[in-house]
Order: C-alpha cells, then structure tokens, then sequence
C-alpha cells in the first residue's frame, strides 16, 4: 500500500492511507501552532511507516499540517492564535467577507473543507475524530487533553500519561471546540517540549495507540518490526507518566495579552504543584499570585500567546458530569 502524498495545491495535507468506505476516519492534525513543528513529523513517520511494512488498514488515517504559513516561519501564529478563532462569529466573518480573513483564519477555513470532506461519509463519533498533536515551549511531561464526553476513549487508550479535563470551559473557539459542535470527538495530545527528540515518539506512540485502540490498525497485522518499533515508542510514552496525576480538572485559566507584560517565573513545570499565594510571573501591576492551591498546567515561556498558565485539580477518576 503506497498512501497519498502531499501535493503542492494543499499545503496542509501531509498524507492519508485507507479508505472511508470500510471503517473509522482518524484525522491527525500537527503544527496547529506553527513553533511546534514535532506532531508533523510523528505524523510523516507513522505515514511511512505503513508505507515501508505494508500495513493493512482497516479505515482511513488522514495526516494534516495545521498552519503551514506558521510552521514554514517557525511561529506560533501569523495574526491570531489558530486554535482560538474556530468561533461562529469570526468563522462567518471570514466566509461572508474573506478579505477580512488573514493567514490563520484561512488555515482555519482550509482545515474545515477537509473536515467536511473526510468526515462526511461516516457519521459522528466515534467513527470520525481528530487528534491535535501540540507540544509547549516550557519542559514539562505528556498529558492528553479532552472533553469529559471522551472519558470512554480515554480510559480504553490507557497510555499512562495524566488526562486533563475541563480546558474546554476555560476559553472558547478552539479547533476541537468546533468539531465537538458538529458532533465529532477530538483530543488533544501534548507531547513534550516543542525541539525536544522525544516529543516526536510520544506524538507517534499515540497516534499507534489511537490507531491500534479504534481497529484501523489489527496488532496482529504489525510486522514484527513495526510491532517492536511501536511497543517502544509506548513504552516510551508511558514512562513518561509515572508518579503523575492520572486525571486533572482545569478551574483556572489566567488570561493575558501582549500588552500585559507577562513573565512567568524561572523553573516551573507543568502538573507542579503550587501553594496558595506562591509567587508565579510578574506582569505590569506587578507580582501574580496563585489564588488558590493547585496543580500548574502549560506556564508560558515563549514570546506569543494568551494564556499565561492554568490552575487544575487532581481526580480520583474521570469526571462524570455532563459537558
Ligand atoms: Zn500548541
């Protein structure tokens, strides 16, 4: 099996294999956020490796750069963070008048005609969903970000890597924000450091799993090598996790813009954990505080964006309340 390359009239198509007459659609998203360039490469080499072992697929994986206009700049974004505009308002702005439109919300526009055109011809979860592959400018381990109506699919893919719950409350107009609209799942997946090697496994070891968890891929259709190659990446993954919380729910977003003067201070990582009162950035009214205690998620350390950290608390299981 030979998938489909990229061609030059979509430059955010990476490749896909399979078909969607005869099973799931997975579609992968990379470089959502174009500093973060791992999720793209886990992509290539998963589409590869199906290339190279002649793997059977039970369904359809499509592979997708999220902003090449971003990734080939090496930026987070052109004009506005593409993983915040997926908004009805601004979506319709764009369509109804598209010189309005700059380079992020035509990424935006470009990756819904895709959406349609894959997910059409299957219906809603769970035969069609997306993974987002991030990663963060600050060190920090791999979690899994999702909304609690996929606390199903992430108990079965079990990577042993914390799953934060709840970051869908915190802001809106996000790409899976968009899609769970239209009633398809979708999670999101931060795999590590954004030029950290590693990241790139982690991002691969999930999509494996995904493929492996939703029956595109049989394991007993893994050539020995690739069975030893995805094991590892896994295991890999796994390692990752341990001594980690299992699950976390966001309560607090703190929200900046390029005006506020936002540093974070040195040192922190995500799933820390932080006393009430610690001191944790300096903006331009001076120090930031935590309000409460909690756990750290995602602390800025890059010049672009708008969320300076948020504040979790850790569950003993997956939330079980309706969205
Ligand atoms: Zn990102």
């Amino acid at each position: 099996m030979t998938h489909s390359r990229s061609t030059q009239d979509d430059p955010h198509f990476i490749g896909a294999v399979g078909d969607r007459a005869h099973g799931r659609v997975v579609a992968i998203t990379g470089g959502v956020h174009g500093n973060e360039p791992a999720g793209v490469a886990a992509i290539e080499r998963v589409l590869d490796a199906v290339d190279h072992h002649r793997t059977p697929i039970r369904g359809r994986l499509v592979g997708l750069r999220g902003n090449p206009v971003a990734l080939a700049r090496g930026e987070r974004f052109i004009d506005s963070d593409l993983n915040r505009i997926w908004t009805e308002e601004r979506l319709a702005r764009a369509v109804e008048d598209p010189s309005t439109a700059g380079a992020d919300m035509r990424a935006a526009l470009a990756l819904i005609d895709r959406f349609r055109h894959e997910f059409s011809a299957v219906g809603p979860h769970p035969d069609a969903m997306l993974i987002d592959l991030h990663s963060t400018s600050g060190d920090g381990p791999p979690f899994l970000v999702m909304a609690d109506e996929c606390r199903g699919f992430g108990a079965a893919l079990d990577v042993g890597v914390p799953i934060v719950f709840g970051l869908e409350h915190q802001f809106g107009g996000s790409m899976l924000d968009w899609l769970r609209s239209r009633g398809y799942w979708g999670l999101a997946f931060e795999g590590g450091r954004n030029d950290d090697p590693q990241t790139v496994t982690c991002h691969e070891a999930i999509v494996w799993r995904t493929l492996l968890v939703t029956g595109i891929v049989d394991p007993d259709d893994l050539s020995p090598a690739l069975a030893m190659h995805v094991r590892t990446a896994i295991e890999t993954l796994a390692a990752q996790g341990e001594g980690l919380p299992r699950y976390l729910d966001v309560f607090y977003r703190h929200r900046i813009d390029a005006t506020d003067g936002f540093r974070m201070e040195h040192g922190f990582r995500s799933f820390q954990a932080v006393d009430e009162g610690q001191l944790l950035a300096h903006d331009r009214n001076g120090p930031v505080v935590a309000h409460e205690p909690g756990v750290l998620l995602m602390p800025l350390y890059q010049r672009q964006g708008n969320d300076g950290f948020f504040l979790g608390r850790r569950l003993g299981a997956a939330p079980t309340r309706a969205g």
